[in-house]
């Protein structure tokens, strides 16, 4: 059994357990709050907070874990990056009052005071920077620190920004861009028993990735603009051409095509003349 430490809360857990169900491991809990879940027959869920999984995964204490990767970095352990899972996308940025005078994060006078809970990266950043900083360590919504006199300037995690702008925070610099990963305990993943059943498993998680990026197009086309639709429709190795018993005028073409593309190929695909066009998703992908 290998063990995975999953974040407890928020929406990193919901993301991660919703994709270890798509790739067919639904977490089985054998009680309500339960901190440990049966993953299939190889592994064993755990639900810790997520910064604390680098470290349980560092000191093997799970052999994989599921977290942010400014976590990792701030963290510093030693952990095997396994697979980017897309989700939980952030930015670690640099931020200051509006109105204060700075342009740039190297126009902080030395001694600046940020706030943060990323004290290694911070002062990481800025000493690449040349500004001595001094971290004032927060656990949490040090967006209100510079107004309260605590801070002069932030370093925090963003999303969308909205809450920089409504607590009167511009921003000089993205130190990282953030997403969830899958990390591994490097020991554990020297042993071959336990590398091919992470093999599996990365194998297992990046086609549902892959497949959430895709959809599965099915039209009648004339055969006569066979060459049109391939292009149209080029597939992974050229689409699918199944026969319509109608006599030899219209073929079915089946395709692997691109979600976000999905409105313009069906355009080209009726200017060609297709006819019955289907369009539906794909849960797994394996090229
Ligand atoms: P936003 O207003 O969308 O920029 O979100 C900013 C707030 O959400 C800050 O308080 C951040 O600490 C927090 N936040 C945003 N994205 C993440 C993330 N991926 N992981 C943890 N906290 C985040």
């Amino acid at each position: 059994m290998l063990r995975i430490a999953f974040p407890n809360k928020g929406r990193l857990s919901e993301d991660a357990l919703d994709l270890f169900r798509r790739a067919g491991l639904p977490a089985q809990f054998r009680a309500e709050r339960a901190l440990m879940a049966g993953l299939g027959e190889d592994f064993q869920a755990l639900f810790v907070r997520a910064q604390d999984v680098p470290e349980f995964v560092a000191d093997g204490a799970a052999d994989l874990g599921i977290t942010g990767s400014d976590l990792v970095w701030e963290s510093g352990r030693d952990v095997r990056e396994l697979l980017d899972l897309g989700f939980g996308k952030c930015r670690l940025v640099v931020a200051v009052k509006d109105e204060a005078p700075a342009a740039s994060a190297s126009d902080l006078p030395a001694g600046t005071r940020i706030a943060t809970s990323f004290p290694r990266i911070a002062q990481e950043f800025f000493r690449e920077a040349g500004v001595p900083i001094t971290v004032v360590p927060v656990s949490g919504a040090c967006e209100i620190t510079p107004h309260i006199g605590v801070a002069d300037g932030i370093v925090d995690l963003v999303s969308t920004g909205s809450t920089l702008r409504v607590n009167g925070l511009r921003e000089l610099a993205t130190i990282v861009h953030s997403s969830a990963r899958l990390i591994g305990n490097v020991e554990r993943l020297g042993e071959p028993e336990s590398a091919a059943k992470v093999g599996e498993l990365v194998t297992a998680l990046e086609s549902v990735l892959r497949a959430q990026k895709k959809r599965y197009l099915m039209a009648n086309v004339p055969r006569a603009r066979l060459d049109e639709v391939r292009e149209v429709i080029p597939g992974i190795s050229g689409p699918t051409i199944v026969e319509v018993l109608d006599g030899g005028t219209w073929v079915a073409a089946h395709a692997v095509v691109d979600a976000d593309q999905v409105y313009q190929t069906i355009n080209r695909l009726k200017a060609l003349g297709a006819e019955g066009i289907l369009v539906t998703g794909i849960e797994r992908l394996m090229p």
